[in-house]
C-alpha cells in the first residue's frame, strides 16, 4: 500500500500504517506529521493549554505517556515529566519504569520530577491497598496517583497536568460508566477538566488517538518504553471493556471514535449537571488538599495504616 499524501504529491512511498477508520495509509514521515497535527487539534479544540503555559506530563514509562511527552515537546510546549514510583516489585516493574523515564528525560533534555511512594509514605502501593483492606490495587492506585498529581502540580506551580489517555482508554471508561450509569462520572468524563477548587486542569491530548496509533508513534520515533506493563494490570476490569470495544471496532470500523465523540457532543452536557450537584469541596484537615470530606481519602488511608 502506498502513502496517500505522498501519492497526492506524485511520490510512490510505501505506507507503514493503515488507519482503517480514517481510510488512510501513511508513510513514516506523514504518519508522524498526522499524529502531531491530531494532538495539536485536540489541544486547540478543547482549549487544553496555551503556548506560554508550562505543562506537567504524567509519565508511567509506557508508550502513551512517553509518546505524549515527546509529541508535546516536539510541538514546542514547555514540558516537565512527572513520575510516581509505586514501589511495585513484581517483574522489577517500578525500578525499570523509573529508569525508562529517566533515560527518556535525558534524551529530550527535559526535567523529570519523581515522587517515590515508599520513600515518602513508607509503603508501596500494594502495601497500601492490602493494609486498607482493599482488594482492588488499581482503584487505590488511581486515587493516590490523582492525589499526587494534584499535590505536585500545586506545590510546583503547574496549572496543567497532561495524561496519555488514548481513545481506547476513554471509550472503555465511557462504556464502563454507561454500564453502571455512573451519572457523576459521566459528567466528569471530558478531554479537559478545568482548574477548580485547588485542582490543576487535567487534559488528555490523545483522547482521539487509538492505542495502535500511540504505539506506532512511539516505535517510529525510537522511543524506549515499558512493554510488559504493570503486573497488577491483569486485575483491571477496563480490559474487558476494551476487548468488547475491540470486537465492535473490528466488525464496524470507527465505532470507538463515534461512540466517544457523540457522547461528548450529545450526551455529556446532560450529565454535566450531575457533576455540579456532586462536587462541594473543602480543604483536608491534614494535608490541605481539596476534598469532599473533612479528611481526604489518601490521608485517611495513611492514618489507618500507621495505626496498625
Ligand atoms: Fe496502578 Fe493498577 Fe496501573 Fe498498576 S495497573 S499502575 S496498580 S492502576
Ligand atoms: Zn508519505
Ligand atoms: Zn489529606
Amino acid at each position: 500500500m502506498l502513502c496517500k499524501i505522498c501519492k497526492s504529491k506524485g511520490r510512490r512511498n510505501k505506507a507503514v500504517i493503515y488507519l482503517r477508520h480514517h481510510r488512510l495509509a501513511l508513510c513514516k514521515e506523514h504518519f508522524i506529521e498526522w499524529f502531531e497535527r491530531q494532538t495539536e487539534k485536540a489541544i486547540k479544540e478543547f482549549k487544553m493549554f496555551r503556548r506560554e503555559e508550562k505543562v506537567l506530563v504524567a509519565v508511567s514509562g509506557g508508550k502513551d505517556s512517553l509518546s505524549l511527552w515527546f509529541a508535546l515537546h516536539r510541538l514546542g510546549y514547555e514540558t516537565y515529566g512527572f513520575h510516581i514510583s509505586l514501589g511495585i516489585e513484581g517483574w522489577n516493574y517500578s525500578q525499570k519504569s523509573l529508569e525508562v523515564c529517566r533515560r527518556f528525560s535525558e534524551r529530550i533534555g527535559r526535567p523529570l520530577l519523581v515522587f517515590n511512594l515508599k520513600e515518602e509514605f513508607g509503603y508501596s502501593i500494594e502495601e497500601i491497598a492490602e493494609g486498607s483492606g482493599r482488594k482492588d490495587v488499581c482503584s487505590v492506585c488511581g486515587t493516590f496517583k490523582r492525589y499526587l498529581m494534584n499535590k505536585i502540580a500545586r506545590e510546583k506551580d503547574f496549572r496543567v497536568v497532561a495524561t496519555g489517555h488514548n481513545l481506547d482508554d476513554e471509550s472503555a471508561l465511557l462504556l464502563s460508566n454507561v454500564m453502571r450509569w455512573e451519572l457523576g462520572y459521566l459528567g466528569r468524563q471530558y478531554p479537559v477538566l478545568p482548574e477548580e477548587g485547588g485542582f490543576a486542569r487535567k487534559v488528555k491530548p490523545f483522547c482521539f488517538l487509538t492505542e495502535k496509533e500511540t504505539v506506532s508513534y512511539a516505535i517510529l520515533n525510537g522511543i524506549e518504553f515499558m512493554e510488559t506493563g504493570c503486573p497488577n494490570a491483569k486485575e483491571a476490569t477496563s480490559k474487558t471493556y476494551k476487548q468488547a470495544l475491540a470486537f465492535l471496532e473490528h466488525e464496524m470500523p470507527g465505532t470507538k471514535l463515534r461512540f466517544y465523540k457523540e457522547f461528548l457532543r450529545k450526551a455529556r452536557p446532560l450529565f454535566e449537571k450531575e457533576l455540579k450537584k456532586e462536587l462541594e469541596l473543602n480543604e483536608c484537615e491534614i494535608c490541605g488538599m481539596p476534598t469532599t470530606a473533612p479528611v481526604c481519602s489518601v490521608c485517611r488511608t495513611l492514618q489507618r495504616l500507621r495505626e496498625c
